[in-house]
């Protein structure tokens, strides 16, 4: 391995660019405000001379030195090169990496106006930062590095519009890019203080369960009443008690809304629940007690929706290998990363069945999805130069 320059990242550069994108304010809600982060970014990809493509809705990808793509989609294409015949040729090398990032918030509109970006010390406050809009900043900075000189098969960034909200309208195509991909990064902030990069993740899931009971007064005639409350109760205890923590399942009720008066047995009931499981077999063994689930009380009716919306990323081994490179680099720029399994879901859930995924490679910070949301300014260099290390060597 040729020995390359190493690379100083121009922190004042990065602090206006990620000004740039937190100024526009972009929850998973508003496509305007969403291809407005866009534009910018595929600008910036632009004048770095890659190819852009607009994918159906909302997402955009960034082809940064993949040799063949067709035309339609962006992703390279076995059988268009005329030179290469089938799939299996644009197997190892050949094959680019894939980054996946996000350009939606869980921030409402207006948040900036309660929680303005600041800097304090060492940190930048603001909605939206740590996740993810300067892993955004700190993948170009990282890109804009590598000088044209692109890793084998090139690098592809997948720009998604949903990711908070479950990546609904991009999981296919984040499925389809991971089919053509060797390798998927993902520019999720790393863990909060240990600044670990993600090896796994948990699989996530959501129902809405919704009972339908029969009103009555409850003082004169509660017995021709059929409480819709009552059965959520029961449903709550029954389904929590899933949970497995020695498995990593978990199961909470985090929503109940029910009830008319407080006189009236009520007729109706909605509860959500949030699932996270470490395995396929959890999943499917949770999945499907919720939807067996029914009411003691047979004049109550439950419906439920909702499933495991994100499969487990579960640790392998090209995984694992990724990340000791990944730890190497570091140590040789001086600094370590250590690795974790989390509980929350990215879009690497997605890559991570179909090729060795590495998440957590943004900006080191605190707060996600909270109010003192934060970027380390002290650590941020650090992970973009490893950033840059790693897409040039990978
Ligand atoms: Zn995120």
């Amino acid at each position: 391995m040729t020995l390359m320059p190493d690379f100083t990242p121009d922190l004042k550069a990065m602090l206006a660019d990620l000004d740039t994108l937190a100024r526009i304010e972009s929850p998973s809600t508003d496509p305007a405000g969403i291809a407005r982060v866009m534009d910018v970014v595929e600008g910036w990809a632009r004048a770095m001379g890659a190819e852009t493509h607009a994918l159906g809705g909302g997402a955009r990808l960034f082809n940064f030195g993949v040799r063949r793509a067709d035309a339609e989609h962006g992703l390279p294409a076995p059988g268009l090169g005329g030179q290469n015949q089938g799939e299996q040729d644009l197997g190892g090398q050949d094959r680019p990496v894939l980054v996946l990032t996000h350009a939606d918030t869980v921030w409402p509109h207006g948040t900036l106006d309660h929680m303005p970006l600041r800097v304090e010390g060492d940190r930048l406050y603001g909605p939206g930062t740590y996740d993810m809009k300067a892993g955004i900043v700190g993948l170009f900075h990282a890109l804009r590095s590598l000088n044209g000189e692109w890793p084998a098969g090139g690098v592809q960034v997948l720009l998604s519009p949903d990711e908070e909200t479950g990546s609904l309208s991009s999981r296919a195509h984040i499925e389809n890019a991971a089919r053509f991909a060797r390798v998927a990064l993902v520019v999720e902030p790393p863990v909060a203080d240990t600044h670990a990069l993600k090896t796994g993740r948990k699989g996530t899931g959501s129902y809405v369960l919704t009972f339908t009971g029969v009103a009555s007064h409850a003082g004169n005639k509660p017995g021709e009443g059929a409480s819709a409350v009552t059965a959520a109760a029961q449903a709550i205890l029954d389904l929590q008690a899933l949970a497995r923590p020695d498995l990593g399942t978990t199961v909470s009720a985090g929503l109940i809304a029910g009830g008319s008066a407080v006189n009236v047995i009520p007729s109706h009931c909605r509860l959500e629940l949030d699932v996270r499981v470490s395995s396929l077999e959890e999943g499917a063994r949770v999945d499907a007690a919720v939807h067996a689930w029914t009411p003691a009380d047979a004049r109550v009716q439950s419906r439920v929706e909702g499933g495991l919306n994100r499969p487990p990323f579960e640790q392998g081994e090209g995984t694992l290998a990724l990340y000791a490179q990944a730890r190497a680099i570091a140590r040789e720029l001086g600094f370590d990363v250590p690795s974790a399994v989390v509980g929350g879901g990215s879009d690497g859930n997605f890559t991570a069945p179909i090729i060795p995924t590495l998440d957590g490679l943004g900006a080191p910070g605190d707060g996600a999805h909270a109010a003192h949301e934060h970027v380390r300014l002290d650590r941020w260099p650090d992970h973009v130069r490893l950033l840059a290390r790693l897409l040039r060597e990978v």
